[in-house]
């Protein structure tokens, strides 16, 4: 008895500037194994693998792994590179045989050169190589594009969760679907169904949290096996964006029809109230300047790293300078440049700073200012999600008339106040605190928060779903349209 498991992912915003290549799976990613010697680090792809390794042995299979290839969301790879890790792990495949089933760790918003459905692709080749009968499970990001050819090649579990805290408790309910399946005990079938909705959903608050129980209430009877949202990511330029319910269920797919039938209503039934209010740059800074007390933290979330933005767009800083706004601090900008030349410059240096818009047009023009080094730190960190320490490289905190500014060699979203106080740069005397982050940052910061905004400046991951200039979306879908079902 075998099982063959792998975990490939990146999250790809086509709009992104930054290319995807080789280095990006690569360099500082102790996730990347090839040798079986993989440890359990939350975060990475490790962990899941981990934890089907351990559940795999416990139960007497073999386990095969192949890659575990991660990277940052970027812009789409490059067409070879997504070949050749595709290739490895498809080759891993084909050497194992024969196997009694597939457990693979995919994001589900995978984009190449060449390829709009990675994952599809992935799993269509992984089906022709084991057969029809071999059971193929699949773990994806709940920001994935749902296809055909992932449904008809696979059984997908999906994250319930954003913030993503539950990548390992869907590995474990992914092993057993696909290990009662090896033994005949279930005979799985999977049903899609498009919403037609292009959103953003937070499961920590209300109405969204609910439906999550609700979900989970709704799992392991009646012969439904696993039900999934897949929230969509809707920064790509695909013609399957958008929000899709997978259902699977013991033999009977129009049972599992049904339910995601109903479950799409019940989104679409709080469709308005789950939509995350937004402020314009102007109206955020209106705001914190109008409270007593600060720290006003704004999210600047068009220009979260986390969702593939280069973190260097000046909108939201130009207007901090346009309008002569004094104690505020914002980061961390992705500019190595300018870490070199503060570097050089020295601490104490004050210098004219060339500071971000370098990644292209969607950040925006650069600015220059008059700046004054206030720390030089060589790696720098800041607590990541998982509890490790995510890196930042050589980092400077510079100030311009009363703007503390942070500025990093490696491009990462904000998660921890310590982005900023690791450098020395203080926050609770401050007055707005600018964090480049769509999300992530809320449990570090909403607690030296008096209050947290979100902003809609221009960037690469806005928040205007409207207007996203997709060319190859052919279905109606809401919020674009008020009714996507309509006829007509
Ligand atoms: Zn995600």
């Amino acid at each position: 008895m075998k099982l063959f498991t792998a975990a490939f992912l990146t999250e790809t915003n086509t709009w992104s500037p930054v290319p995807t290549g080789m280095n990006a799976f690569k360099v500082d990613k102790p996730f990347y194994r090839r040798d079986g010697s993989l440890q359990p680090v939350v975060g990475g792809g490790n962990g899941v693998l981990a934890a089907w390794r351990k559940r795999g042995e416990a139960d007497g299979f073999g386990i095969v792994e192949s890659i575990c290839a991660t990277t940052e969301p970027s812009g789409p790879i490059v067409t070879a590179v997504y070949e050749e890790l595709r290739d490895t792990l498809l080759n891993d495949l084909r050497a194992a045989l024969p196997v009694d089933g597939v457990l693979l760790f995919l994001h589900g918003a995978m984009v190449a050169y060449g390829y709009d459905d990675c994952e599809g692709d992935v799993l269509k080749r992984a089906r022709e190589i084991v057969g029809p009968n071999v059971p193929i499970g699949v773990e994806l990001d709940l920001h994935c594009h749902l296809t055909d050819d992932i449904c008809n090649s696979a059984l997908p579990v999906i994250f319930k969760e954003y913030p993503h805290i539950d990548g390992i408790e869907r590995a474990h309910e992914l092993y057993d679907i696909v290990r009662d399946a090896i033994a005949g005990k279930t005979k799985p079938v999977v049903a899609l169904h498009d919403c037609r909705m292009v959103g953003m959903w937070r499961t920590p608050v209300e109405p969204t949290k609910s439906f999550v129980a609700r979900m989970q209430s709704l799992e392991g009877k009646d012969g439904i096996l696993s039900i999934s949202f897949g929230h969509g990511f809707p920064w790509a330029d695909v013609a399957e964006v958008g929000a899709k319910f997978v259902v699977i269920a013991d033999g009977d797919k129009a049972k599992a029809a049904a339910l995601a039938a109903q479950l799409h209503q019940e989104v679409w039934a709080f469709r308005n109230e789950a939509v995350t209010p937004h402020d314009t740059i102007d109206e955020a800074i209106d705001f914190a300047l109008a409270q007593p007390e600060g720290p006003i933290v704004l999210a600047d979330v068009a220009d979260n790293a986390g969702g593939g933005a280069p973190s260097d767009s000046t909108f939201v800083l130009r207007r901090l300078v346009e309008r002569g706004v004094t104690n505020a601090a914002i980061g961390c900008f992705w500019d190595p440049i300018a870490v070199s030349f503060c570097a050089e410059a020295g601490e104490g240096a004050s210098f004219d700073l060339r500071i971000g818009g370098k990644s292209g047009p969607v950040s925006g023009q650069p600015i220059d200012l008059r700046v004054t080094v206030r720390k030089i730190v060589e790696n720098h960190t800041q607590k990541g999600l998982g509890g490790g320490r995510a890196q930042y490289g050589t980092s400077a905190w510079v100030e311009a008339n009363g703007i503390h500014i942070i500025l990093t060699s490696k491009r990462q979203q904000v998660f921890n106040p310590d982005a900023f106080t690791g450098t020395g740069c203080t926050l609770a005397d401050k007055r707005i605190v600018v964090v480049k982050s769509m999300q992530h940052f809320y449990a570090g910061f909403a607690p030296i928060a008096k209050a947290v905004r979100y902003v809609a400046a221009p960037g690469t991951v806005g928040a205007d779903f409207v207007n996203l200039p997709y060319t190859k979306v052919t279905r109606s879908f809401w919020p674009r349209v008020a009714d996507p079902f309509a006829p007509g």
